[in-house]
């Protein structure tokens, strides 16, 4: 079995020779980047150095996916929005609000051939020409809450949230709207799968059954208009809505730490799989080689199909910390070093 094979199998829980180490979320590392010569800000504009650092975990420690790009901002650029690129160890933000109502938001007839979107496009053919069958190539992006947010800032959204849940659907049906034209795009172009990440759609932020409501709807349009793999990262304690989650269309769910995959498992029933959930903000970021080793097994244990990250990699992180993931899959399963 190749990883691709393992990857899509696992996802799709058809039998593995066994559970891999993978990331679905964000993985440029900086001491990746150095090593390789693809650092940011240049590999999220840059289309060799974006596939290089995007092969970069395969290539150096065995990781078995690609995951591009390194940032959440690709299509509110493209709608317009202006962008800080960031620094090597500081992600691309967006600096303003573009948009004050959602009936501003238009999308333009040329938005596929603007921004960064041609350079995604771009390295995933290049990829694709590389790794072909043997690796999975997942592109994750901004899901509609997150964008929204960037159009009209988290805070004002919030608000609509409590008083203007018109303005809300709104807005939300036209950033599904460009979630669905950016993944034709993507799929045609050859990923694998698309990582719709939805971080402001997080029970941390917004009421579990405000996401019964308004994401469900947009996340099943999304997943019955494009054909394609689709795992859901969403951010958080999200354990009051895995079950809704389930009920989009996905056929994986990335979780954070903070959710136990056992119950996770059990909420998601058989409609979906179950990817996670090593913490990015303590044992990765902080932690030994050791504590990483532990809590992987601890991942493998509980049945995680996909053992990965539990969200976007601090880029500081040390590399020795993912690689451990590797090597306890390798202890796990007996498997030669
Ligand atoms: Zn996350």
């Amino acid at each position: 079995m190749n990883p691709k094979e393992r990857f899509l199998n696992a996802m799709l829980r058809e039998p593995v020779d066994y559970t891999p180490a993978v990331s679905v979320t964000q993985l440029g590392m900086v001491e990746a980047m150095e090593s390789l010569d693809a650092k940011w800000p240049e590999a999220h504009t840059d289309p060799q150095k974006m596939a290089t650092l995007g092969a970069s975990l395969w290539e150096l420690i065995g990781i078995g996916s690609i995951r591009i790009p390194f940032c959440l901002t690709v299509q509110a650029e493209a709608l317009g929005s202006k962008v800080r690129l960031g620094t090597i160890n500081i992600q691309p933000q967006i600096t303003e609000p573009l948009i004050t109502s959602a009936d501003q938001l238009k999308i333009p007839e040329d938005f596929l051939e603007r921004g960064r979107i041609p350079v995604v496009l771009e390295v995933i053919k290049i990829l694709k020409k590389k790794y072909g069958d043997k690796l999975p190539i997942l592109v994750g992006y901004e899901g509609p809450m997150t964008l929204a947010g960037h159009l009209v800032s988290t805070e004002k959204f919030l608000v609509w949230l409590i008083r203007n849940r018109d303005e809300v659907k709104e807005i939300l049906e036209r950033a599904t709207e460009a979630n669905i034209l950016y993944t034709e795009a993507l799929f045609k172009a050859g990923a694998d799968v698309v990582v719709p990440c939805d971080p402001n759609a997080s029970p941390d932020l917004i009421p579990p059954p405000d996401f019964k409501e308004f994401m469900v709807p947009c996340f099943r349009h999304l997943t019955s208009s494009v054909k394609g793999y689709f795992v859901l990262h969403i951010c958080g304690k999200t354990k009051k809505i895995i079950k809704d989650m389930a009920e989009t269309g996905v056929h994986a769910l990335s979780i954070e730490d903070k959710v136990d995959i056992r119950e996770a498992k059990e909420d998601a029933g058989d409609k979906v799989s179950i990817i996670g959930n090593v913490s990015t903000s303590k044992t990765i970021f902080m932690g030994k080689p050791e504590e990483v080793k532990e809590e992987s097994k601890k991942a493998l244990e509980a049945g995680v199909d996909l053992l990965a990250p539990s969200c976007g990699i601090p880029p500081i992180s040390p590399l020795n910390n993912i690689k451990a993931m590797v090597d306890a899959v390798k202890e796990y399963y007996n498997l030669p070093s």
